[in-house]
């Protein structure tokens, strides 16, 4: 038993998300994935609510399905929004720019269209809900929950990318040091965090005041060959679930595993300045005095640097009944590697296709087959997937938004592909 949940999305109507995003094309991508349950993402947005109401069907509590189809894809009415306030909590105004002004995201589920009307009544006292599927709001972060919860009390609200650097509630440029600095008297309407592209449960359990979280994982996909990237495994019956059961189980932790990308991957894992091709380990930022050696201006500090700073344990402490994890690499990604073809490319979607009608979904190749029958289809491809499952793959990691690279079958050589152990000084 168990229902796999991305949390975590856009429509159409979110700035640099792909015009595919309807809800169409998010409901074949989860058939195709094997995701269970999906946020409709951007319900703040009038255009985008106003799909969600003809578009879809309540078939549970809380929980809806397109019209006419004839497949199990759950959908729950969620969003994420910017908080836009300054270091003293005060409000401020979208646009501003002043120094001082932090910008945090946090992801919003509500349980009725009722309630989602209400949410988006008051949230429209604040920001322009129709310039962005994820707006902007003149709120500080306890002002929104605060609101939020007087509204709806079962409305969920979870930190977004908790580590990213410019709009994580723990990142360098926008963040605290704790849920508490940031949510103060709200704080114990926070059940949860997400953990981000750029960092893993095991990092986030060196940070002992998030132990009484629940690290979730959603895909903020911008694109639907996106979705599912990260997702959170309940212990639910796809056909017995509700609104009230997802929350519970998050609240509880009671979360069968989740599946993460690796954190090198993400955008943001180390630390360095894209536009100078700069990207260092934190342990050499600091060297440099957190100031790029190449423009000598400050460097945007990763998600590794944060957790470093905060962390109060060890690299390999494992948190105690914490739920399991497993690493993976998107498929086409994946098919992209092993072919050395583009992702977009006749001969990597050919074979996708193939896998899909042989292994029935995404997620059964990646962590769910057995490798032998994997490596009846294409022995190569079964090695990239056996090499991906015991986590040994080598990583150029993410820095200032720049995606990490990887190489699964560790093609390239040594000097060319630094991995964990020493960063890249391209310049
Ligand atoms: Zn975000
Ligand atoms: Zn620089």
């Amino acid at each position: 038993m168990e229902l796999i949940t991305d949390l975590h999305t856009h429509s159409k109507y979110a700035g640099a998300c792909s015009e595919n995003l309807t809800f169409e094309n998010i409901n074949q991508t989860c058939i195709e994935k094997g995701i269970n349950l999906i946020s409709t993402g951007d319900f703040t947005h009038p255009l985008w609510f106003k799909d969600i109401k003809e578009k879809l069907v309540e078939k549970e509590k809380g929980i809806f399905s397109l019209k006419n189809q004839n497949n199990n894809i759950s959908f729950i009415l969620g969003t994420e929004v910017c908080t836009v306030f300054d270091e003293k909590g005060n409000s401020k105004n979208i646009f501003s720019r002043a120094p001082g002004v932090k910008k945090v995201h946090n992801c919003i589920l509500a349980p009725s269209l009722e309630t989602v009307e209400q949410i988006n009544t008051e949230l429209s006292k604040y920001g322009n809900l129709s310039l962005d599927g994820r707006p902007l709001l003149s709120l500080s972060t306890p002002e929104l929950v605060e609101k939020l919860i007087a509204i709806d009390k079962n409305i969920f609200i979870f930190p977004a990318h908790a580590w990213t650097p410019w709009f994580g509630v723990f990142g360098s440029i926008s963040g605290y040091d704790s849920i508490k600095d940031a949510y103060q008297d709200q704080a114990k309407h926070i059940y949860a965090l997400e953990t981000g592209l750029s960092s893993d449960p095991s990092m986030n359990w060196r940070v002992s005041s998030n132990d009484k979280y629940a690290l979730l994982s959603g895909s903020d996909a911008h694109s639907p060959q996106k979705l599912g990237r990260e997702a959170v495994v309940l212990n639910i019956n796809k056909d017995e679930v509700s609104y009230e059961k997802v929350i519970n189980s998050i609240k509880e932790k009671a979360i069968s595993y989740t599946i993460e990308f690796f954190p090198e991957e993400g955008k943001y894992h180390y630390d360095g300045h894209r536009n100078c091709n700069v990207s260092l380990t934190p342990t050499e930022a600091k060297k440099f005095n957190y100031m790029c050696p190449k423009c000598r201006r400050k460097l945007t500090l990763g998600v590794l640097n944060r957790v470093e700073e905060l962390a109060d344990r060890d690299e390999d402490y494992i948190l105690k009944g914490a739920p399991k994890y497993i690493k993976a690499v998107p498929l086409l990604e994946v098919l992209s590697y092993v072919y050395s073809k583009g992702v977009a490319t006749k001969t990597v979607h050919d074979s996708y296709s193939k896998l899909l009608s042989t292994f029935g979904t995404e997620f059964n190749v990646l962590i769910k087959s057995d490798i032998e029958k994997i490596k009846s289809f294409d022995p190569e491809l079964a090695k990239a997937i056996s090499s991906i499952r015991s986590g040994k793959i080598k990583i150029k990691p993410g820095y200032d938004g720049v995606f990490g690279v990887i190489d699964i079958l560790s093609r390239e050589p040594e000097e060319k592909n630094s991995g964990k152990q020493s960063s890249m000084f391209d310049f």
